[in-house]
């Protein structure tokens, strides 16, 4: 009994964390005594908090927010731990801060953690390597930057004008791409369209694309209110003409590996692996037969002067795959996957051509970091990088 006693600090149970619902983002509120430690570890799906010398009464508690499905608490021996279940996903860099506050009454303390898919990496990009030049038997690469919208078209509101802010990335991917010594044609420099209708200006930006390498077209996404807390992150599309399911290629590092030391720069150049060309796919998405069996590239005709469609198909795919990984990487944005759609500028353009979704000015967080330009230089960072390696490793040689 006077053991019992002794540790009755133990035998204190915790209050149940406190769940409030707040715009964007999940705030989980932890009581605890003034002297109480904790440790947090992001699993991926789960935030671990690990509350030592806690006690804390087990169970299993839905909660169904888009940024919290639920929370487990778990006694081990004298330790609590307390599972919150992501759907949006947590990582070191990204998915939840936490701060400790004064409790409101008493001496103890609040931990607070917010969970929000929309908490990336706006920091300041480091100072990067040069860019690898490339180039495809001596000759320069030619890549076509299209800024969405423009003129009498703004694209998607919110806090920034999604015509704005495209204009302002592709300038980025434009700096980024030249300075790899690739030539850049963009589709826009300021404020304007080629046209008021809507076709023959998309039209007009798809034929810059003849005869250069690739197309990549830069837009920003928006959803209805009702969704509007939700609905977070980056998705790149490639054109197909039926749909196929999404697929969620890995981040890849934000810095270059080292190439081989024991080689020449020539060789070492030509060494470089390709890292990740397609992540694993969706666990929950079972491969389409063209996931499974690729067709080889050697049983494919010649990309020139007219590009197979099936060969545009699966090079635009893989292009996309590149360009959504680095982007992740530089970002550690909500991976919402490559997708297939039917979008005129992926469609009818006759070089590889990708459109990617930089985020949703609709999310009350995402929205506002698509307004900071160090995140502008991760995205146009993460796009040129997904660009070069695909031009490296990917392209065809003639
Ligand atoms: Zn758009």
């Amino acid at each position: 009994m006077a053991a019992l006693l002794s540790t009755g600090a133990l035998a204190q149970s915790l209050p149940p964390p406190r769940i409030g619902d707040q715009p964007g983002f999940a705030r989980v509120v932890l009581d605890l005594p003034k002297e109480a430690t904790y440790q947090i570890e992001p699993l991926g799906a789960a935030l671990r908090v690990t509350l030592p010398g806690q006690t804390v009464a087990p169970g299993l508690h839905f909660v169904s927010l888009p940024e919290l499905a639920g929370y487990v608490l778990e006694q081990h021996e004298s330790q609590a731990v307390l599972i919150l279940f992501t759907p949006q996903g947590v990582t070191p860099r990204s998915g939840y801060k936490t701060m400790t506050l004064a409790a409101l009454q008493g001496d103890g303390q609040r931990l607070v953690i917010d969970l929000s898919g929309a908490f990336v990496d706006t920091s300041p990009l480091p100072t990067l390597p040069e860019f690898r030049f490339v180039k495809a038997n001596g000759r320069r690469f030619a890549v076509v930057v299209d800024a969405g919208h423009g003129g009498p078209d703004p694209g998607a509101l919110g806090p920034v004008v999604e015509k704005a802010l495209n204009l302002e990335v592709a300038l980025r991917v434009r700096r980024f791409l030249q300075s790899a010594g690739v030539e850049v044609i963009l589709t826009r420099e300021s404020d304007t369209a080629f046209s008021p209708d809507k076709r023959t200006d998309l039209a007009q930006r798809v034929a810059l694309a003849e005869g250069k390498d690739l197309f990549v077209s830069i837009h920003a996404n928006a959803t209805v209110p009702a969704r509007a807390d939700a609905w977070c992150g980056l998705e790149v599309y490639y054109y197909s003409p039926t749909a196929t399911r999404p697929f969620f290629p890995s981040p890849a590092p934000l810095l270059p590996a080292p190439p081989p030391l024991a080689l020449d720069p020539l060789d070492a150049l030509e060494a470089v692996q390709p890292t990740q060309t397609q992540g694993p796919l969706d666990p929950g998405a079972q491969p389409s037969p063209e996931d499974v069996n690729p067709i080889p590239p050697q049983s494919l005709p010649s990309p020139t002067p007219q590009m197979n469609s099936l060969r545009r198909m699966e090079l635009s795919r893989t292009l996309a795959s590149r360009v959504l990984s680095y982007t992740l990487g530089a970002t550690a944005a909500v991976n919402r996957g490559v997708r297939s759609a039917d979008f005129f500028v992926i469609r009818y353009t006759s070089v590889p051509a990708i459109l990617v979704e930089m985020g949703y000015l609709s999310h009350p967080i995402e929205g506002q970091n698509l307004r900071e330009a160090h995140y502008l230089d991760r995205i146009g960072y993460g796009i040129a990088r997904g660009v070069l390696e695909y031009l490296e490793s990917d392209q065809p040689l003639e």
